[in-house]
C-alpha cells in the first residue's frame, strides 16, 4: 500500500510526486501513457516558473525578449525588454526530466496504466486501474488527481466538469527569418483568442492557436497564411490538439483527495498558460497533504485548506483574467484594431513595459491599469460596460 497515489505523470503530477517523495511518502504515479508524451504545449514559462521547476537547462529551447503582436489589419505593436521575459521549454523533454527526478526521489512510476475509477473509504482509497488489458486495484492513503483537462474522474467524485474551455492546436514547423515571437489577433485567425509563431532556434518554430471551435480548420488556415507569407516553409505539418480550461472546478478536494493543475482548471484564461499556476497549486496541495497526514486527518474538512490556499493566491487573478477574456471575445475586428491604434498612438505599451506591475504570469494588475488608463478608458467605454465592471470588480465580493 502506498501513502499517496498521483494520477497523471504530466507536469503537475510529477512535480507533486517529487515533493511528496522528498518528504518521505511512498508515492506511486499512474499514467495512461508515458511521461513526456505531451506535444500540444508551447512550453512558454516565466523566470519564476523556471526557478520553481529547477529543470535541467537542456530543456530550455529559447529565451524570449520581445514579441510582435499583430492586429486583425496586419499592423503590429512590438514589445521588447533587455532581459528575457520568458523561456520556451521543450515540453516533452521537461515532463520526462520531471518524471526521472521524481523517480530518483523515490516515487514509483507505472506508465500505460489507466485509472478507471476511484473509491473512497474511511481509511484508504482504492484506484481501479487497467494495465495491459487487465484490471487491478490499488490502495493508498490519499490520491492526487493531476489528470489534465477533461478527465471523467472529477465527475465520478461528484465535483462536476469544466464546461468552459478553449481548443488548442500546435505544430512544430520550419520557419524562415523569424527571430522573435509573433502573436496574431482577429476573427480570421483565432476568433476570441489568438494565434502564435514562437521561434525555437534558427529555423524551427512552434505555430499554434486557441479558439472556441473548429481548431482543425483554423489551424489549417493559420499554416496556409504563414506559408503564403513566407514565414514557414510548408503548410502541411502534423498538428497536435489539446484543450485548455477557462474556469476552475467549484470544488477541488474531498475526503482523501485533491485535484490539481488543468484537472482543477488552474490555467490563465488570458493566455491559456497552465504550467506555473498548476505548480503553485501543487505546492499548496503538498503542504496541506503533509500536514493532514501528520495530523492523521484526511477528511474533506481538513483538505478544504488546500482550496482555501490556492484560491488565496490565484482566485482574483483568475477572475480578472476570465472576465478580460470574455470582454475580448465580444470585440469585433474593428474594435480590436481601434484598441491597437489607441495603444500605439499613446505609447501605452511602452509605459506598461517599464511598469513593475507587468509580469509574465500575473496579468490582473496590468489589466486593471489598462482599463483605467485615460485614453483607453475613453475608447472602451462604449464597448461593454457590464463586463468592464466585472473585470474591475475582480475577485472581490460585490
Ligand atoms: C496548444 C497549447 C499550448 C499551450 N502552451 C502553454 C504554454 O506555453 N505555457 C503554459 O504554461 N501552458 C501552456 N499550455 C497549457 C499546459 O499545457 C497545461 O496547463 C499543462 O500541461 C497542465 O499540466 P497538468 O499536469 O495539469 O496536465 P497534463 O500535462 O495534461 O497531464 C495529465 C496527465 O494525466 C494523464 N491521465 C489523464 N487521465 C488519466 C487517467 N484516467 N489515468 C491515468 N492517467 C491519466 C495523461 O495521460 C497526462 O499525462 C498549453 C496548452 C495547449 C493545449
Amino acid at each position: 500500500m502506498f501513502d499517496i497515489v498521483v494520477i497523471g505523470a504530466g507536469i503537475t503530477g510529477s512535480f507533486t510526486a517529487s515533493l511528496l517523495a522528498k518528504l518521505g511518502y511512498r508515492v506511486c504515479v499512474l499514467d495512461k501513457q508515458v511521461a513526456g508524451h505531451k506535444t500540444s504545449c508551447t512550453g512558454i514559462v516565466s523566470k519564476e516558473c523556471l526557478e520553481l521547476l529547477q529543470a535541467n537547462p537542456a530543456v530550455i529551447q529559447q529565451e524570449a525578449h520581445s514579441a510582435r503582436i499583430f492586429s486583425p489589419s496586419g499592423s503590429f505593436i512590438r514589445v521588447d525588454r533587455e532581459s528575457p521575459q520568458a523561456y520556451v521549454l521543450d515540453r516533452p523533454g521537461l515532463d520526462s526530466f520531471m518524471a526521472a527526478r521524481a523517480q530518483s526521489c523515490g516515487a514509483e512510476y507505472r506508465p500505460h496504466t489507466l485509472v478507471k475509477s476511484i473509491d473512497l473509504h474511511d481509511n484508504y482509497i482504492t484506484a481501479v486501474c487497467r494495465h495491459a488489458r487487465q484490471d487491478y486495484e490499488m490502495q493508498a492513503g490519499a490520491v492526487v488527481i493531476a489528470t489534465g483537462f477533461g478527465s471523467n474522474l472529477t465527475e465520478q467524485l461528484g465535483l462536476g466538469r469544466i464546461n468552459h474551455y478553449a481548443h488548442g492546436a500546435q505544430a512544430e514547423v520550419t520557419c524562415r527569418g523569424i527571430d522573435e515571437t509573433e502573436v496574431y489577433c482577429g476573427s480570421a485567425v483565432a476568433p476570441g483568442f489568438f494565434a502564435w509563431l514562437v521561434p525555437v532556434g534558427k529555423s524551427q518554430a512552434k505555430a499554434g492557436l486557441l479558439c472556441r471551435n473548429n481548431p482543425r480548420e483554423y489551424m489549417s488556415s493559420l499554416l496556409k497564411k504563414l506559408a503564403d507569407e513566407g514565414k514557414i516553409v510548408r503548410d502541411d505539418y502534423p498538428v497536435n490538439y489539446g484543450n485548455i480550461p477557462l474556469k476552475t472546478l467549484g470544488k477541488t478536494y474531498g475526503k482523501r483527495f485533491v485535484v490539481i493543475g488543468d484537472a482543477a482548471g488552474q490555467a490563465k484564461p488570458t493566455t491559456g498558460g497552465g504550467i506555473y499556476f498548476g505548480l503553485l497549486s501543487a505546492s499548496e496541495a503538498v503542504d496541506v497533504l503533509d500536514a493532514s497526514f501528520k495530523a492523521g486527518d484526511l477528511s474533506a474538512r481538513r483538505l478544504f485548506r488546500y482550496q482555501q490556499r490556492w484560491q488565496k493566491i490565484l482566485r482574483e487573478e483568475l477572475t480578472i483574467g476570465y472576465w478580460a477574456h470574455r470582454f475580448y471575445q465580444k470585440l469585433d475586428d474593428r474594435q480590436i484594431c481601434h484598441i491597437f491604434d489607441v495603444i500605439e498612438r499613446h505609447g501605452i505599451h511602452e509605459s506598461f513595459l517599464t511598469s513593475p506591475d507587468i509580469t509574465f504570469d500575473w496579468h490582473g494588475k496590468i489589466i486593471i491599469e489598462a482599463i483605467k488608463h485615460r485614453s483607453l478608458q475613453r475608447s472602451l467605454a462604449g464597448f461593454n460596460r457590464g463586463m468592464l465592471a466585472r473585470i474591475r470588480q475582480g475577485g472581490r465580493p460585490k
